[in-house]
């Protein structure tokens, strides 16, 4: 994706052929002279790495033909990420159904499919029903197991993204510290014939929504925000181009802050926002005054279709999230605010906006925009599918599988 900050670089002698790639695949490099001057490598060894880049098929030229040189004399011939030389497979599991897609390099998707997946079946048969799916969606796709470079899952929990584990999930019953990787990958490899050995990674659902939707709309934007409102609530951040975690993987975990009320929450305590403020609260006290919800999709179709006491419900729960938000934007100072999920709609923004703007200061909020996603329900799999692309092919590890490769 051109136009991304991308990440440094070695230079000089140290400027390897994945340090390369990162400079085309950033769009700050895209010609042999401009990687020259960037790298400060001689134009053979320039000629040497992007050979090896060639050969492992990550790079072509491009199809826009010659453009000037920055070194002068003859127009060079532009390069670009070959993104045709594998697939990635992306998953997005909630609460009661999940999302799963086959994506090229550069995050478009090729073959998608939702169904019910339910969270509390426990990771053993989610895990293993997505490995089907993954090998449904490849045929249908048209492409072989073999193609399949990486895995990406984003799940509604908090996760060590060292180990792709989650830790302690409110809302994930039997998934706390199991393994992940290691079951999709077998899951997938079983049903499809693939490889044991993919690479798998985990990562929360609203890390990897606001990753999807930085990298797709803002890509500029040096602190952004996504707060995804369904069953549950949960925030993801992106500061300097990167997935801001915490120590523990625990940022963003903002469903479980106490605002007072005393209604029970998921996770065990009393007066989580979540518990107040979620589309889960918001479908309870719809069912308690006979309007038959149990779910954030559940209030989502009734907020569709215009019904006035899920809208002055869903109004009133963007107020109190909208309270937690003021501390959040003081705290990050972003420049956007995303609103997504089962509730994102024009009442629930209205509460947000009415108090995120009382309660923050002026200077936090003068160049935030406070938005609603652009890509919707995909925006979880455009984060997974970006962040395994952004993982394999970072310089360090593209140099270790190009030797792998033997290129
Ligand atoms: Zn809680």
């Amino acid at each position: 994706m051109t136009g991304r900050a991308g990440r440094t670089v070695k230079a000089g002698n140290q400027a390897s052929a994945g340090d390369l790639l990162e400079l085309v695949r950033s769009g700050r490099a895209t010609t042999r002279g401009a990687l020259q001057q960037a790298t400060g490598l001689s134009r053979a060894t320039v000629g040497q790495r992007l050979d090896r880049l060639f050969r492992a098929g990550w790079l072509r030229e491009g199809a826009g033909g010659p453009v000037d040189s920055p070194l002068g004399g003859r127009p060079s011939i532009t390069l670009e990420f070959d993104d045709a030389h594998a697939v990635v497979l992306a998953a997005d599991l909630d609460t009661r159904h999940g999302r799963a897609a086959v994506l090229t390099l550069t995050g478009e998707i090729l073959a998608e499919h939702t169904g019910v997946l339910v969270i509390d079946e426990g990771p053993e048969a989610v895990l293993g029903e997505l490995g089907r799916w993954f090998a449904e969606l490849l045929e249908k796709a048209g492409h072989p197991a073999d193609a399949v470079c990486g895995i990406g899952l984003a799940v509604p929990g908090p996760v060590d993204s060292d180990t792709g584990r989650v830790v302690q999930p409110p809302i994930m019953p039997g998934w706390d510290g199991y393994d992940i990787r290691g079951r999709l990958g077998r899951a997938f490899a079983e049903c499809s014939g693939a490889r044991a050995d993919v690479p798998v990674l985990v990562d929360n659902d609203a890390n990897l929504m606001a990753y999807g939707e930085q990298r797709a709309g803002y890509p500029h934007c040096s602190a952004f925000a996504l707060v995804k409102v369904s069953t549950g609530i949960g925030a993801g951040m992106v500061v300097g181009g990167a997935i801001y975690r915490g120590v523990d993987g625990g940022a963003g975990d903002i469903g479980h802050i106490r605002v007072g009320a005393d209604a029970l929450c998921r996770c065990g305590s009393y007066g989580c926002l979540a518990a107040v403020a979620s589309g889960g609260a918001v479908a309870r006290r719809l069912a308690d005054s006979g309007v038959p919800a149990a779910s954030g999709s559940d209030v989502r179709d009734l907020l569709t279709a215009g019904h006035p006491e899920a809208m002055a419900l869903a109004r009133e729960a963007g107020r109190q999230v909208g309270d937690v938000l003021a501390t959040v934007v003081t705290l990050l100072n972003p420049g956007v605010l995303m609103i997504a999920g089962d509730l994102a709609g024009t009442p629930f923004l209205t509460g947000v906006r009415e108090l995120l703007y009382q309660r923050a200061l002026p200077r936090s909020t003068a160049h935030l925009d406070v938005v609603t996603s652009r890509l919707g329900e995909r925006a979880g799999l455009v984060g997974a599918g970006a962040l395994v692309v952004e993982y394999l092919y970072a310089p360090e590890r593209a140099e270790k599988r190009l030797a792998a490769l033997g290129v």
